[in-house]
């Protein structure tokens, strides 16, 4: 559906001027910066970042495909998640719709901004309804957020559930796509030029290896885009982040291959993992975590713990009774977790 992006903005946000640093108001070469209140001494760590981070984005923009005017970068996902509450949902009033179980990050973004989540219950299998999604819908509702691959459960969305979801609701629909290299052929990033409400999100934090930096993607139409670089803090991106990001993005090939030892190492485990008679069921998954019902969840855990051994028990939330969500390591973390598991047989 095509967007209606002012109706949709809180009005305090349509018209708001973002703060204009000294880096912006100028153009070309320069030889001496007096603009800016630095320190002249401690180069290069006494400059500012780049506001627009052009270089990074650029470089984004060719691995991904996708025109710099359409991409945001932010600290970690955490930044675009939060700044889409902060500039389409009224505090009090409006309100976005979720799918359960997900990703944490939604709920304490809405919480924070004091805007409420309709939950929308996946199936016992985590499969998406659209018609169910759909009909959580109501006039304050400004975003859906999906996550495919999903967090909890491993297991990407269903394309055409989602689909429909861009296609008839009018507010934005934000697709997380954390895991989306674990499971490549699965990205909306090719939809982003026919649906104008379509949020895409993705990470550098999981395949790329560089949670530590944190910097996240936000993909959209350029008038999305706009607003989140409207309202983010002016140097969202540290010197630092910005050049050891751009450093690391030239070895592409090392990113392919980790995900290729991790997809490798994710079946191996996999087939290892459901042997053992404390193990249930292990759930289909299409990122790189599992996620494993088992008979004592709890018992599980804290054996794990006491081994050095640290897993995530997921068995409070709900469809994920008596689960615990493993990560897939290297080769040598994931035999010491196979070892320690033989202990409790
Ligand atoms: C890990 C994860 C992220 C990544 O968050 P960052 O802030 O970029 O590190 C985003 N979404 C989901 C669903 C995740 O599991």
């Amino acid at each position: 559906m095509s967007l209606d992006i002012n109706k949709l903005l809180r009005d305090n946000i349509r018209n708001l001027k973002p703060y204009s640093s000294a880096r912006d108001e100028y153009s070309g070469e320069a030889a001496v910066f007096l603009d800016a209140n630095e320190n002249p001494y401690n180069s290069p760590w006494n400059r500012y970042p780049d506001p627009r981070q052009l270089k990074l984005k650029s470089r984004v923009g060719e691995i991904k495909n996708i025109a710099v005017p359409n991409i945001f970068l932010g600290n970690g996902s955490d930044e675009p998640i939060d700044l889409l509450f902060r500039a389409f949902c009224e505090p009090g009033r409006d309100n976005v719709v979720s799918i359960n179980p997900t990703y944490g990050m939604y709920r304490v973004a809405a919480d924070t901004n004091n805007i409420a989540v309709n939950l929308v219950s996946l199936s016992a299998e985590f499969e998406l309804n659209a018609d169910e999604v759909l009909a959580a819908v109501t006039d304050k509702t400004k975003i859906i957020f999906l996550c495919s691959p999903n967090n909890p459960s491993g297991n990407a969305l269903d394309n055409l559930q989602m689909l429909r979801i861009i296609e008839e609701f009018s507010g934005l629909v934000v697709v997380d796509e954390a895991y989306i290299d674990f499971c490549p052929e699965k990205s909306f990033l090719p939809f982003l030029s026919q649906y104008s409400n379509l949020v895409i999100l993705q990470t550098f934090s999981k395949a790329w290896g560089m949670a530590g930096l944190r910097l996240g993607m936000a993909f959209a139409a350029e008038q999305v885009i706009e607003v989140l670089s409207r309202i983010k803090y002016p140097y969202n991106l540290s010197i630092l982040t910005q050049q050891k990001a751009i450093e690391l993005l030239e070895n592409e090939q090392q990113k392919t291959e980790w995900v290729s030892v991790i997809l490798n190492e994710r079946t191996k485990l996999i087939e290892n993992i459901k042997k053992y008679p404390f193990v249930v069921k292990v759930y289909p998954t299409d990122a790189n975590f599992v996620l494993v019902k088992t008979y004592d969840p709890k018992g599980i855990y804290q054996y794990l713990v006491d081994e050095k051994i640290i897993v995530r028990d997921r068995s409070s939330i709900s469809l994920c009774e008596g689960c615990l969500r493993i990560s897939i390591g290297s080769p040598e973390e994931n035999a010491t977790l196979l070892e320690a598991l033989d202990g409790l047989v």
